[in-house]
């Protein structure tokens, strides 16, 4: 019997022992960078020619790794090791699986902090959100296990006399993982290992930004005893292998986290029959937000400005639940607003292998300019009150940006920006801002700063998102404790790291025996 389920807890930088311990974990790291990583297909190491190399966001001439690149042959090799490994794979027994999973888990606690130091420099992540995401990894592997035992002898149904009626979950076959890089590690683990535990066996195509995280969990996988082939670890573009797998008639499950733009695409590539094909293939889809914090009167304002500010600014606001628009009510806009104002320009942006710096760079080069893109979209349409700027001389830092006074219409109260730029707006009443903050196509997440119990009731009701928090912050779902998954344009509202999500990866199956 395992343990029940508690939450990996959050390292506490401020004890000295525990920061000396990170320190030593980034130095560690720094002497392993610039190594060479390979595709794993059946338990076989393949080094290709084609490379994909993975900078350090923060500082572009720093190589954290190169990393092999899959091809369409490779792809159509991984394909039939994955399809002939699920036959057996998918009779192993459900505790069996579990175990790989707490034993991974075991393996990633005894090295959190060299884990996390890799998210530092492979993905820009702040010690903070780089230990958050650790532990997010860990809690996806602990948690799936449990809930795997749970589900393992399906849910009871009736049977009649003479007849014994059993209604249980059975796997689907190859799952392809095509994984994000805001969440590098634990979106990546978690998505990885929910198919495995089920019975089902992947190809992970890790974000071309974060491939080396992606690479280290594969080698713990395999350490945990995970048998070949059941994983096979091939990154590649997007163009080339994912369309290649998403469009393959033996994918079974497709699986994938980031823009909107690919998830919807992916979601109806998916939905194509290919020659050869003689299934319908499911997807998991988990796309953008545009995810808001409103503010009623009867407020904490103090609460509401860290909200307004930790929702937005956490990991430079690469989240796709990142709170990116306020909305405020019209009696307490200029306070809250002011507030705002000043916990932001407390903000330090830089480095983030130093713990000072609350926030690191943006992913990349493209982002970098389409985040700048808004801000000057946002100069057009709002009124810039703080930040506003960006460097991109060595990494691609920006400083945490509010604009203000922006109709609800504008494009950056509309559009997904994933990066440090919050709009705010401004409310009639709180059944104004909850109309306001329905008023994007997505819905993912949301919060309410209020004291007024009826306004709580009439949010639950009406606030239309997947993760609605109340007096918090919208970002942050913890794996077990807040199931992750929104609504709309949002994606297939999953709910990751909740009591539904495995069996979106199984087939329910009646078996009836006359006796
Ligand atoms: N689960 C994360 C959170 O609650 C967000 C995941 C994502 O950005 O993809 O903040």
């Amino acid at each position: 019997m395992l343990p029940t389920y508690k939450h990996e807890p959050f390292t506490d930088f401020t004890i000295e022992e525990n920061k000396k311990a990170f320190e030593a974990a980034l130095e560690y790291v720094e002497g392993q960078l610039g190594k060479s990583y390979d595709l794993v297909v059946g338990g076989e190491r393949i080094s290709t020619e084609a490379k994909i190399t993975s900078y350090n966001p923060a500082n572009k001439e720093e190589i954290i790794g190169i990393v092999s690149k899959a091809n369409k042959d490779i792809a159509e090799k991984a394909m039939n090791v994955a399809h002939e490994t699920f036959e057996s794979w998918r009779k192993t027994s459900p505790e069996e699986r579990a175990n790989i999973l707490v034993r991974a888990a075991a393996i990633v606690r005894r090295r959190k902090h060299e884990f996390s130091a890799y998210l530092v420099k492979e993905a820009g992540k702040p010690w903070k959100e780089a230990d958050a995401d650790t532990a997010e990894a860990i809690d996806f592997l602990e948690y799936y296990a449990r809930q795997m035992i749970a589900i393992k002898d399906g849910k009871p149904v009736n049977s009649r006399e003479g007849e014994h009626n059993r209604y249980f979950y059975t796997p689907m076959g190859v799952t392809v993982v095509i994984s994000p890089w805001n969440f590098a590690f634990a979106i990546m683990a978690g998505t990885t290992v929910a198919p495995i535990v089920t019975g089902n066996t992947v190809l992970l195509k890790p974000a071309s930004t974060t491939p080396v995280v992606a690479a280290k969990f594969v080698e713990v996988l395999e350490e945990a005893g995970l048998p070949k082939g059941v994983v096979n670890f091939i990154p590649g573009s997007g163009a080339e292998v994912g369309d290649y797998l998403v469009d393959h008639p033996k994918t079974a499950l497709i699986t994938f986290t980031g823009s909107r733009e690919v998830g919807t695409r992916l979601y109806e590539r998916a939905a194509v029959v290919h020659p050869g094909q003689n299934h319908l293939k499911r997807v998991i889809v988990e796309m953008g937000g545009k995810d808001t914090v409103v503010v009623d009167k009867e407020a904490d304002l103090d609460l509401a400005a860290e909200s307004i500010v930790v929702s937005a600014f956490g990991f430079s606001g690469q989240k796709c639940s990142a709170g990116s628009r306020a909305v405020i009510h019209q009696d307490v806009y200029d306070e809250v607003l002011n507030k705002v104002i000043q916990l932001t320009n407390e903000l330090t942006v830089g480095d983030p292998t130093n713990n000072g710096n609350y926030m690191g760079p943006v992913i990349d080069d493209a982002s970098f300019n389409k985040i700048m893109g808004y801000i000057e979209i946002g100069k057009e349409e709002g009124r810039l009150v703080a930040g506003g700027t960006g460097d991109a001389s060595k990494g691609y830092f920006i400083q945490p940006t509010v604009f203000v006074d922006l109709d609800p219409q504008a494009r950056i109260m509309q559009e997904e920006i994933f990066g440090p730029v919050v709009a705010l707006a401004k409310a009639k009443d709180f059944n104004h801002a909850i109309e306001i903050a329905n008023n994007t196509e997505y819905g993912l997440t949301g919060a309410v700063i209020t004291k007024n119990r009826d306004h709580i009731e009439i949010a639950k009701r009406d606030f239309h998102v997947g993760n609605l928090y109340f007096n918090r912050n919208c970002t942050g779902a913890i794996v077990g404790y807040h199931p992750f998954g929104g609504f709309k344009m949002s994606g297939t509202d999953s709910k990751a790291g909740g009591p539904d999500y495995l069996v979106l990866h199984m087939q329910a199956k009646t078996v009836s025996e006359m006796y």
